[in-house]
């Protein structure tokens, strides 16, 4: 089952008055820096904190209403976690999130505030996939994944949607990178609506594997990288998400740890906004001069503001 702009479109009816329409943000600091005209799309500012509501709700939005009824497991202790617990408190569907025992108590604790129930399992001897579908099966669950689903591509893809329909064409967006879900709605979303825009890739450059697949034309497999970035730690694109990326997509860049803490200090600094490491990944590609922005017209997906206060002091002190 390939997905396609029509079911962007579906998702856009579902999460309309649901998912907020986040602001596009320009900088001109950050225009006279680079030569180009920049178009931010704040996620930072969606609801749970990062754009990955958007597919989160669809997902479950799109389930039958009996499967809806008996629920949904995800596991990560991420900005996925929190996101499917909190669109299925909207939409009356018990979660379970999968978490690691070591996860971080504030993460745990935000994601049992939205009322997900929290399994924890212990990652040096299980495998939360294993965790996941075992409790999946037992309890009638519907597992949502977190890139690697038709449903929550077509969700992701909202956002680039939205900034094209505030900006007009673009030449070039710019999007963070972890397991493609992201970057595989917005090429949907942009081949329609913006079909001139050079879509472009940007992830970790420890954790480079995008780019490895696009050069070899097939998804490679890497070990868990180290990064701050720490939304696009995955170690490979997904059976859905690799096909149209490799498709549609310019081309994959990266960014070093360096570059994501530069970005992080220019938004607090000068637009007021944090971003968490991972959320910095596009733009960090525009200010470094990673795709050539000069003269362009370019939309940056800054795809998240989750991150810990004390480690936020830690990247901006060091
Ligand atoms: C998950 C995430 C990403 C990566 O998204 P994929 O769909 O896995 O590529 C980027 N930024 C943030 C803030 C995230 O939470």
């Amino acid at each position: 089952m390939s997905v396609t702009f029509a079911d962007v479109e579906a998702a856009a009816g579902r999460l309309r008055g649901v998912a907020h329409r986040t602001p596009v943000l320009t900088s001109r600091t950050a225009d006279a820096r680079t030569g180009g005209r920049l178009f931010f799309k704040a996620e930072a500012l969606q609801r749970g904190g990062a754009f990955k509501f958007r597919g989160a709700y669809n997902a479950i939005a799109a389930l039958g209403e009996a499967e809806r009824r008996r629920g949904v497991i995800a596991f990560s202790s991420g900005n996925h976690a929190q996101a499917i617990a909190y669109a299925g408190a909207l939409q009356g569907a018990p979660t379970v999130i999968v978490m690691p025992h070591d996860a971080p108590a504030i993460k745990v604790a935000a994601t049992r505030g939205y009322g997900a129930e929290i399994v924890l399992y212990d990652r040096y001897t299980e495998d939360r996939e294993a965790v996941s579908r075992g409790l999946a099966e037992a309890r009638g669950l519907t597992l949502i994944p977190p890139y690697d689903h038709p449903d929550v591509i077509a969700g992701q893809g909202t956002a680039v949607m939205e900034l094209v329909e505030e900006t007009g064409p673009l030449d070039m967006i710019l999007v963070c990178l972890g397991g493609g879900g992201l970057l595989a709605g917005s090429l949907l979303a942009a081949r329609a609506l913006s079909p001139e825009a050079a879509v472009y890739g940007v992830e970790p450059e420890a954790g480079n594997d995008g780019q490895m697949s696009l050069a070899r034309g097939e998804v490679v497999r890497i070990p868990v990288p180290v990064s701050i970035a720490d939304g696009a730690l995955t170690t490979h694109l997904g059976a859905h998400t690799f096909p149209i990326i490799r498709r549609e997509a310019a081309g994959i860049v990266t960014a070093t740890d360096a570059q994501l803490v530069a970005a992080m200090r220019f938004f607090i600094e000068r637009m007021k906004l944090v971003v968490e490491p991972t959320g910095c990944l596009a733009a960090a590609a525009a200010f470094a001069g990673a795709v050539p922005v000069a003269g362009r017209r370019v939309g940056i997906i800054l795809s998240g503001g989750n991150v810990d206060p004390a480690a936020l002091a830690r990247h901006l002190a060091a």
